[in-house]
């Protein structure tokens, strides 16, 4: 990860993954979380309600309306999006003084932030992860099985849409395995084989 020939370590990269509601994004992130702990994991702001088994400060930060508005209005993100009638939002400076520290950072967002991260800072890098087939999708998304059919078909219109934007994407990684997209994951995100 240094400039050839300069000796001077090459800027840490940010980078964005995106990826269709069901296609395993938190778990390949999670993987990644574990082969390198260097890596500035984001923690972001939301306003949906925390689920079971969620920690507040791990999985995000869990705040109300009124705190959220309150930070958009001091431009504290670094992006935000509202998502299924819920505001999501990226902190900036905790990412801003991971990449000042010299480590590679990586954002988990949809697909609106995503755009926004690449307008703010176009030397980031996006990524997005894809299923190995549309069925396999719409298998994962209706096999969760707690959802009603309703959700389950705005979910895959959503998907739909998400997936149609693959061109904006610098890479592609297609999960057929966990092991193997995390292994791609890292090598993007840190410049270096896995
Ligand atoms: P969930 O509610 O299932 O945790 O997340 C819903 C969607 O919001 C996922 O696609 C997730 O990647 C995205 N998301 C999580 N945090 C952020 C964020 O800070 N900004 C944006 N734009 N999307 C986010």
């Amino acid at each position: 990860d240094r400039e050839p020939g300069t000796g001077v370590r090459a800027q840490p990269r940010l980078t964005v993954v995106s990826g269709p509601s069901g296609v395993g994004k938190s778990t390949v992130v999670a993987q990644v979380r574990k082969l390198d702990p260097d890596i500035f994991f984001s923690v972001s702001c939301t306003t949906r309600a925390q689920r079971p088994g969620e920690v507040d400060g791990q999985h995000y930060h869990f705040v109300d309306r009124q705190r959220f508005q309150r930070m958009i209005e001091q431009d504290d993100f670094l992006e935000y999006a509202e998502y299924a009638g819920n505001f999501y939002g990226t902190p900036r400076q905790p990412v801003l003084d991971a990449l000042a520290a010299g480590r590679p950072a990586i954002l988990e967002i949809e697909l609106q932030g995503a755009r926004q991260v690449r307008a703010a800072m176009p030397e980031s890098q996006l990524v997005m992860l894809v299923p190995p087939s549309w069925e396999t999708l719409v298998g994962r998304l209706t096999g969760r099985g707690t959802e009603n059919p309703d959700v389950v078909a705005h979910r895959l219109a959503v998907a739909e849409k998400e997936l149609d934007a693959q061109g904006e994407f610098d890479a592609l990684v297609v999960n057929t395995d966990v092991r193997q997209a995390a292994a791609e994951l890292l090598t993007l995100t840190t410049g270096r084989p896995s």
